[in-house]
């Protein structure tokens, strides 16, 4: 969805859109987001601020499971035309550091990528599916969370292995 920079008055008017987004292609699933946003222009500048709701589907970092995570993205946006591009580091240093930046050309913004943006930004690094999972064992694979196995990583630790060997060693 592309919005012309210049029907967007200095009141500035909210907009509410729903839609399925592909984010990247790293999660090529599309996910349904719910954006709640008010624009404001003054003068070539326009200014985005409000909030989207998303649910992705995740693989946790440690256990390698899916899990649905609800995401809310903060947004808060300050649009310039792109040939201010050069200006930038002046006009940061102006504008409040909160706010980040972006670029429009042609008197267009799309929204569609800035919503595909934000929520991007927001999705963990290291996705967790509960701050207590456990993981998978390191010797057998083993989900942690639902079963127990019998490595007991200190002695199956072939370093450790070696070690203990040479220790033996010495004390025959
Ligand atoms: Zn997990
Ligand atoms: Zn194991």
């Amino acid at each position: 969805m592309k919005l012309k920079v210049f029907d967007i008055t200095e009141e500035g008017y909210e907009l509410n859109l729903s839609e399925d987004i592909v984010l990247n292609e790293q999660y090529a699933q599309k996910i349904p987001v719910e954006a709640h946003l008010k624009l404001y222009r003054d003068g070539a500048s326009v200014i985005i601020t409000g909030y989207i709701d998303t649910e992705t589907v995740l693989e946790c970092s440690r256990c390698l499971e899916t899990f649905n995570n609800g995401l809310r993205a903060d947004v808060n946006i300050m649009y310039l035309p792109s040939k201010e591009r050069g200006l930038m580091d002046e006009r940061h240093k102006l504008s409040n550091e909160e706010l980040n930046t972006g670029f429009y050309s042609e008197g267009l913004i799309d929204v569609s990528d800035l919503v595909s943006e934000q929520v991007s930004l927001n999705i963990p690094i290291k996705p967790l599916c509960s701050v207590e999972c456990k993981g998978l064992c390191r010797m057998c694979g083993t989900d942690l969370n639902s079963e127990k196995c019998d490595c007991d990583e200190e002695l199956t630790d072939r370093r450790w292995l070696k070690l203990k060997k040479i220790i033996d060693e010495r004390k025959e």
